[in-house]
């Protein structure tokens, strides 16, 4: 029975929230939040504005984080336990969704680096076992896949394998051999998602990146030998395009398209997440995007999966923010 109910605990979404501080900018602009947590786990919209609303008005998830939680935090007592499990050679997929400048980026890139240095602070620690630990990072935008660390703007494509599922082909993995090594990468992949754009909100707020650590393990005693056996998992941070492209009605030709295609992508994650939190049960339609197709062993099956929804607190934003709630609602 007990064994049971961890393996039921472990097969939820882990569901987050972290609702950012008020920007300088937005104080400058006498800016207010109606938002407050009021404790470790709940989310309250103080209803000031609407009289005789009808939206709920407390929201409660695994986990709240409130504007003055750092990264670290939000990091060690969020997502560390499942982004960790890649150590353990289970696959996991950390989610950032929320809109645009509600500090996804800010959250994933710190993720990523607490992340990194666990994973290395473990590899040091574990003498016995030999280790490579690789680094991806590719571009969904318009169901198109680009490479973030080539400058080749050549579209990358998805094949089916046999044995590894859906891969990316031709995709740079770059080994990583320390902390400054993935600075470095990072700020490339920042320069790469700029080009072509006036800002790199601009584009963001448009494309998914994931960006994924492999790890490949196998004690060195059999190092070689015939019986050695290599254990291999990924770790995937997924910085979601701004969840406002899901609702927005868009205009036409060029910008319509773009709608459509982040419009799939985001959807059909919601449609997988909603069905992966009910129990994994039934067809999970994960071909219907680029996005999911890419995820799938990350997602499903032994998978471990967290979203953190980012919130902005300011007045102005109230709309968005409680779509992104909506959303964290279903998934958990
Ligand atoms: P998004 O990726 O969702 O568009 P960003 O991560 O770029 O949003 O965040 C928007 C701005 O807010 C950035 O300048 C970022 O540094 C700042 N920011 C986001 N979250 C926080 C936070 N928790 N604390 C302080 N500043 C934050
Ligand atoms: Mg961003």
């Amino acid at each position: 029975q007990k064994a049971q109910m961890a393996i039921a605990r472990e097969e939820r979404i882990l569901v987050v929230v972290r609702l950012r501080p008020l920007s300088d900018k937005e104080i400058v602009a006498d800016e207010v939040t109606d938002w407050e947590c009021i404790n470790d786990s709940t989310i309250l919209y103080r209803n000031t504005l609407r009289e005789g609303s009808t939206f709920p008005s407390a929201y409660t998830f695994d986990r709240v984080f409130r504007g003055d939680c750092s990264t670290k935090q939000v990091y060690e007592e969020g997502t560390k336990e499942i982004a960790l499990s890649v150590v353990s050679g289970i696959n996991s997929s950390i989610f950032a969704y929320g809109q645009t400048s509600s500090g996804k980026t800010y959250t994933m890139t710190g993720i990523t680096e607490n992340t990194v240095a666990d994973i290395f602070e473990y590899i040091n620690r574990h003498e016995e076992r030999a280790f490579v630990l690789k680094f991806s990072a590719i571009e969904i935008y318009n169901e198109a896949i680009r490479d973030l660390l080539s400058s080749d703007n050549t579209q990358l494509r998805l094949r089916d394998d046999p044995e590894k599922g859906t891969i990316v082909e031709k995709v740079t993995e770059e080994p990583l051999r320390d902390w400054n090594h993935l600075k470095e990468l990072l700020a490339i992949c920042e320069a790469q998602r700029r080009i072509g754009e006036t800002s790199l909100n601009e584009r963001s707020s448009r494309s998914h990146q994931i960006i994924r650590l492999t790890i490949e393990s196998s004690a060195r005693e059999f190092l070689g030998k015939e019986n050695s056996t290599t254990l291999a998992a990924s770790v995937n941070f997924i910085d979601l395009a701004g969840s406002e492209r899901a609702s927005q009605s868009l205009s036409t030709g060029a910008r319509l398209k773009e709608g459509c295609h982040i419009n799939r992508s985001l959807l059909t994650l919601s449609t997988v997440i909603r069905k992966l939190s009910k129990g994994r049960q039934g067809h999970i339609n994960y071909r219907d995007s680029k996005l999911t197709r890419i995820l799938q062993p990350c997602l499903g099956g032994n998978a471990r999966t967290a979203i953190i929804c980012t919130l902005s607190p300011a007045r102005s934003h109230v709309e968005q923010t409680r779509n992104t709630l909506l959303f964290a609602c279903c998934a958990k």
